[in-house]
């Protein structure tokens, strides 16, 4: 087995499974994202077709620790790939963190048969994965759920495009409000360290600015925007704000802008209304691909390795360099709110 190997065959035959692979765990860890539980259920039908036995761990790390597993046959994973949410549960467990905590998970999944794990999540649990494999040979691969999109190694991850169409819907209902009232609003949106969701709607939403932490822009530059809009005809305007390290920020922002130019901003903030809610068509083959090759890959030999897209193309790179870079958002889509909002 290797971890530099960097492409499958993504033929499902028996032929191909050249690990003798009888037992694979399978759990989602960190934070939600719309599009899990269609990768639980492509990683458990994909395993069943190679004839590899599946363990559900619920709830994260915090299940390995607690020996809370579940046994998941074909009929287990009817019926969710349109549910938001995941039907086994997620959690943050510090106690993952330690060395001791490690080693315990470890013990458990091995005195379970456990051979192989697929962690659902972000770059957090695969942290806690890498270690996993590296600590106690445990074979491991990553597959990325976070609406964040922040992901390095992966054009896109599960649940992106559905955070970025509920806020899309929210900031369409919001401009109706904005353009009667002739008002001005600003719009937080999840990203604690990105700014994706944040350019995705700025664009598609037609935003007259976007705050991002990846690409930081003053409040003098929005308020200049506002101005110059107002001067061209402009009546109502919207502004993107990523949470940013600050969640509520907005009102900051609101108030700062009101100091600078006059104007009352109303606030909203989108929370968690992000995370959850039916997946989009996109996250929905997203996530089956991701599961399914996920397990071509175990079956294959590949290990201790993130599955992604890049170009649509599914790529694999190792947990280590994922955990170790940044993905940030792009600039282009920022200038290109910048042009067509004038
Ligand atoms: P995400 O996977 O969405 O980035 P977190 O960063 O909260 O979410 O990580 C989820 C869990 O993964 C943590 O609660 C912890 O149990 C485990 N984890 C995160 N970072 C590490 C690490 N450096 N070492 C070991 N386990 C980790």
């Amino acid at each position: 087995m290797n971890s530099q190997q960097n492409t499958i065959n993504i033929l499902f035959n028996k032929a191909n499974k050249k690990v003798p692979l009888k037992k694979l765990a399978v759990m989602t860890s960190g934070g939600d994202a719309p599009g899990m539980n269609a990768a639980i259920r492509a990683v458990v039908r994909a395993a069943i077709f190679y004839e590899i036995d599946v363990l559900g761990v619920m709830s994260g790390y915090i299940g390995m620790l607690n020996n809370e597993f579940m046994p998941l046959q074909l009929r287990s994973v009817a019926n969710i790939i349109q549910k938001g949410g995941t039907m086994l549960k997620t959690g943050r467990c510090p106690e993952f963190m330690k060395p001791e905590g490690r080693a315990r998970a470890a013990a458990n999944l091995k005195a379970m048969g456990v051979e192989a794990l697929a962690c659902i999540g972000g770059d957090g649990s695969f942290r806690g994965a890498d270690l996993l494999q590296r600590e106690h040979g445990i074979t491991v691969i990553g597959i990325p759920g976070t609406i964040d999109n922040d992901i390095f190694g992966t054009d896109n991850t599960i649940g992106f495009d559905t955070a970025v169409n509920t806020a899309l819907s929210a900031i369409d209902k919001i401009r109706d409000t904005a353009a009667s009232h002739d008002r001005l609003f600003i719009v937080e949106v999840m990203g604690r360290n990105s700014g994706f969701i944040a350019s995705q709607v700025g664009v598609a939403g037609g935003a007259e600015e976007i705050f991002t932490p990846d690409h930081p822009i003053t409040v003098d530059q929005a308020a200049e925007k506002i101005k110059s809009g107002l001067l061209k005809g402009k009546t109502s305007s919207i502004i993107l704000a990523a949470e940013g390290q600050k969640p509520g920020r907005a009102y900051d922002l609101a108030e700062q802008i009101r100091k600078k130019t006059g104007f009352d901003a109303k606030v909203c903030i989108l929370g968690h209304v992000q995370r959850g809610g039916s997946p989009t068509a996109a996250d929905r083959v997203l996530a089956s691909r991701l599961g399914a090759y996920a397990v071509q890959a175990l079956v294959q030999g590949l290990q201790n390795v993130m599955i992604g897209t890049q170009s649509d193309q599914i790529v694999f790179k190792p947990l280590i360099e994922v955990a170790q870079n940044e993905k940030k958002s792009s600039k282009e889509l920022l200038q290109l709110a910048q042009i067509l909002s004038l």
